[in-house]
């Protein structure tokens, strides 16, 4: 075998290796495609299309005829996947969707349609037919993009703003009532007049809480996602709370029974919100706890658990007739009452709860809320506590 047999045996080999890396690659590839469009072999290899689709995390399927011939992984699982090469009348069926591709065809334009009711689920998709560009539409991309969530968003500060507008609404009704009659009928009634000046005072006191309210849940949820950093000593906090309610406390013979561990760890914790938290908590416990019984505050750190810091547990014990099981999941929503005329009666805005929770959650924490029936409720929140390494640390170059 002379020098150029073995360089011309070299190149034939080589040209084989070459060429059986490309027939693996195609391989892959196409078992890629099979399994993204497996179409029917009558129907034109959809391999680029699928492949260029498949990207996509939108749900998305390309027509032909009244035929998906490709659909990606999410339009299959939304679907099923049946979808692929099958009759979109028979799979999707849906008559948006059906519309769509039609007018699509017809004018040659990207077509935007709502729809909801597609699969087995309950999602809102916002769905684009896109046409091919070809003389004759006869491709048309459909993507599906979701868009429950924002309907979702969109309802909850719709619903928001109406009860926010309601709550109030009445109030400043009965303001207007009884300005209205100070001016005419009880205008020279002394005694009906002082009577309605302190029924207006309670009412405007209700709706400058409300404001309040509202615009403290309007701040905690602009830096929602940005994490205290502070370090904070809870037991001066604690003890503010028990001095700002003293008055309302005494005057409904209740003791607020403050249990701290020694030596308990400092956290990193906003004060002003913490001690909103505690505020709003001492005081659900006073309006619907009954008069004369204590309050009690617990403090306890707890150890890290895997997957969490160690934290400091604050806990906030009633006694009263309790909250029954089903309203517990709800309390933390915006205006949700079990009894809206006790928590009015009460001077409630129906917003603590939900204020509380947004500050938790700002905090990493945990809130839960147990009561029993006839014994009482029990709200507790935990905040993650500083690194005793950081203190150590900080009172070391401080000194
Ligand atoms: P409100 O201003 O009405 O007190 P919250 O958001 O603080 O609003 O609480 C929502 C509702 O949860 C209250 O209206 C009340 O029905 C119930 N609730 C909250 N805390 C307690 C508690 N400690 N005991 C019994 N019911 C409570």
């Amino acid at each position: 075998m002379t020098a150029s047999d073995i360089a011309l045996m070299l190149l034939l080999v080589a040209t084989a290796l070459i060429i059986g890396i490309g027939v693996g690659r195609r391989q892959r590839a196409s078992v890629g495609t099979a399994i993204v469009a497996s179409p029917p072999s009558s129907l034109p290899a959809p391999s680029v299309d699928s492949i260029s689709i498949e990207a996509l995390a939108d749900p998305a399927l390309i027509v032909e005829g009244d035929t998906a011939v490709a659909a990606n992984a999410a339009a299959r699982q939304l679907f099923g996947d049946r979808v692929t090469g099958a009759d979109l009348r028979l799979t999707v069926r849906h008559p948006i969707v059906l519309d769509a591709l039609a007018e699509v065809r017809r004018h040659g334009i990207i077509v935007e349609r709502e729809v909801s009711g597609l699969g087995s689920g309950n999602s809102a998709y916002r769905m684009r037919a896109i046409d091919s560009g070809s003389a004759d539409n006869a491709r048309v991309l459909l993507v599906f993009a979701d868009i429950t969530q924002s309907r979702l968003t969109e309802r909850m500060r719709v619903d928001f703003v109406a009860n926010a507008s309601h709550e109030l609404r009445t109030p400043l009704a009965t303001l207007s009532g009884f300005i209205e009659t100070l001016q005419g009928p009880a205008a020279e009634d002394e005694p009906a007049r002082r009577r309605f000046l302190d029924i207006m005072a309670r009412e405007a006191g209700r709706m400058s809480r409300l404001i309040d309210d509202l615009l403290s849940l309007s701040r905690i949820e602009l830096d929602k996602h940005v994490r205290p950093v502070t370090q904070l000593d809870l037991v001066g906090v604690i003890a503010d709370v028990g001095k700002t309610l003293a008055m309302r406390l005494d005057a409904d013979e209740r003791h607020l029974v403050i249990d701290e561990a020694a030596d308990l760890p400092a956290v990193i914790a906003d004060r002003d919100q913490i001690l909103q938290v505690l505020h709003n908590l001492v005081s659900n416990a006073l309006k619907y706890g009954r008069s004369g019984t204590p309050i009690t505050l617990l403090a306890r750190p707890e150890a890290a658990q895997p997957g969490q810091p160690a934290m400091v547990r604050l806990t906030v014990i009633d006694v009263s007739e309790g909250i029954a099981s089903e309203h517990l999941p709800r309390l933390t929503e915006r205006f949700y009452r079990v009894d809206s005329q006790r928590s009015r009666k009460m001077g409630g805005t129906g917003l603590g709860l939900a204020i509380v929770k947004h500050i938790v959650e700002r905090h990493r924490g945990r809130l839960e809320i147990e009561s029993r029936a006839g014994e009482g409720t029990r709200v507790s929140f935990t905040l993650p506590q500083a690194e005793r390494v950081t203190i150590a640390a900080e009172a070391h170059s401080s000194a």
